[in-house]
């Protein structure tokens, strides 16, 4: 009898317990100050000139042989007609022929700078697609509300609204507290070796440091959580590692008339089942951890018992939220995507080598080496060998915590009133990166709008972004520029 009483006692107990840190968590929501500007946006006019960024086709291509670089050309004298008050003003530099560094000088030399990024080049449109657009992909053309076409959302928006700003505030003769670099890369999609890179090396080679930078990356999106059913500022603080690797197997090749019991082929195949089937392990980050309270606050409370008290609820959770393919899954686990292979030349040849390329995002407290790691032991029964293609480590994460994302998070708040402001982990990569060695707060993160479905949009056919999304893109620039 005692024993049940017990038992009973301690059920209630931990219910209270739970409730209680429910109620306490529901009230630590973060409040920010919303910054709003009034400064009349000149609307049409950053419409026109991003339709006219939109029609000069900067597509970048990783063989750079074939790329049209007559279109990047253009593009520059675009930006010297379009932005006359920024060429007279600013001091302009050409890196390695196509990229552009603007400086707007400040008032106090003493404070650190702050950088605007966007990147000039887009991504082709997949053969055979053309058809299925609604507008041709680099008119700029106008349909109900939204201009079409390549770098509409990725992010030649970023590139053209900022540099809207800009010419607004020196045409009234602003100038901005600290000096302002705006940094335009030229092959972000191709992985910004040519570009943002060299960028870099100018800055490191003038000892720059900077307070800030802001660069593409999250943006405010409806519909990504069911449960949560206001909009969310989705602002990135960092993002996942970059890694692809080759992985070749060995075997005794000869005529395919008497095959062995196990070919390259077979074992390369067995390797690729066995990383789909056992992928590395799930762990719940910081930025993560903070994004997924600050969404709970705004879920029923079913939700936010569960996010309150991860303690006990963390299997349940981590199970839940990191289904098998979604992005849920992707911000808690390094990915490893199988996504080329390579074996005979000939239907008659058995191969000697069979090879297969994984496309590999690593996350924050996973590593390199840990993946490689991961990867050599599902191989360790055969002959095998694995070539590092390319590896970038996880990044940073910025602290969130910091002036520059407390600004960030209230002019957001001051154009989309009611968005949840949240931290948040990018799966994709971005230019950016390679500045975290002179910058501490880098944010990733472009004020327009995208509902959910809108999403499959970005890189593929019928981009678009809507007119007001330019609008608010120049109106946060703009406040920003007079607040950083
Ligand atoms: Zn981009």
């Amino acid at each position: 009898m005692y024993y049940i009483l017990a038992v009973i006692t301690a059920v209630v107990l931990l219910m209270i317990f739970i409730i209680i840190r429910t109620f306490i968590f529901t009230k630590s929501e973060e409040i920010y100050e919303v910054i709003n500007d009034s400064s009349p946006v000149n609307k049409d006019d950053a419409v026109k000139k991003l339709q006219q960024a939109i029609s000069i086709k900067t597509i970048s291509n990783s063989d750079t042989g074939q790329t049209d670089w007559q279109e990047f050309k253009k593009f520059i004298i675009f930006l010297e007609n379009a932005f006359p008050l920024i060429h007279a003003n600013m001091e302009k530099t050409v890196i390695n022929d196509y990229s552009l560094i603007y400086k707007w000088k400040g008032q106090d030399e003493k404070l650190k700078p702050g950088m605007i990024m966007a990147h000039i080049d887009v991504v082709p449109v997949e053969e055979g697609t053309l058809k299925d657009w609604d507008a041709n992909p680099f008119s700029g053309d106008i349909k109900e509300g939204f201009i079409y076409g390549r770098g509409s959302m990725d992010i030649k928006i970023q590139l053209i609204t900022a540099m809207q700003a800009c010419e607004s505030l020196l045409k009234e003769g602003y100038t901005p507290k600290r000096d302002i670099y705006l940094c335009f890369g030229h092959d972000e999609e191709t992985g910004g070796v040519d570009g943002a890179a060299h960028i870099l090396e100018y800055m490191k080679n003038r000892n720059l440091k900077f307070e800030f930078i802001i660069d593409e990356g999250g943006a405010v999106n409806s519909g990504a959580i069911s449960s949560v059913k206001k909009s969310v500022a989705f602002i990135g603080v960092a993002e996942k590692g970059y890694c692809n690797l080759k992985i070749s197997i060995k075997a005794k090749g000869g005529h395919a008339s008497t095959p062995p019991k196990n070919t390259a082929l077979g074992m390369t195949s067995k390797v690729i089942c066995d990383l789909e089937k056992h992928k590395m392990k799930k762990h719940l980050t910081k930025p993560s951890l903070d994004m997924i309270k600050a969404l709970a606050i705004h879920m029923n409370f079913i939700n936010k018992m569960i996010v309150a008290n991860m303690w006990l609820f963390k299997p349940l959770f981590m199970k839940v939220f990191a289904k098998p393919g979604t992005t849920g899954e992707a911000l808690l686990r390094t990915t490893i995507a199988p996504t080329m292979t390579h074996a005979s030349m000939e239907p008659n040849v058995l191969p000697q080598v069979a090879s297969f390329t994984v496309n590999c995002r690593i996350l924050q407290g996973d590593s390199g080496s840990k993946l490689i790691h991961y990867i050599k032991d599902k191989c360790s029964k055969y002959d095998f060998n694995i070539e590092t293609l390319r590896l970038d480590e996880p990044s940073n994460v910025s602290d969130y915590k910091s002036d520059i994302f407390k600004l960030v998070a209230g002019i957001t708040l001051g154009i989309y009133e009611d968005a949840v402001i949240v931290p948040y982990l990018m799966v994709a990569g971005t230019d950016c990166y390679k500045f975290e060695c002179i910058c501490k707060n880098v944010i990733r993160f472009t004020p327009f709008f995208i509902p959910m479905k809108d999403m499959g949009r970005i890189h593929s056919t019928n981009e678009r972004n809507s007119i007001e999304n330019v609008e608010n893109c120049v109106k946060f620039f703009t406040t920003l520029l007079k607040n950083c």
